[in-house]
């Protein structure tokens, strides 16, 4: 089931409505915000690029 072992979810805030949501670590689309709309984070092909204020990593 986990084919890339390095992927892992992240509780974040986000900057602008510092709603807190749980996002994972390997997007292949931007996340946003459920609240603002605000982007949380980037594709990039791996490990996502996080705009947004990590607060803890979950397994
Ligand atoms: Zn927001």
């Amino acid at each position: 089931m986990l084919r890339e072992p390095k992927s892992f979810f992240v509780k974040v805030r986000c900057n602008k409505c510092k709603n807190e949501q749980i996002i994972f670590s390997h997007p292949s689309t931007e996340v946003k915000c459920l609240v603002c709309g605000e982007v949380l984070a980037l594709p990039t092909g791996g490990k996502a690029t996080i705009n947004a204020q990590v607060l803890e990593t979950l397994k």
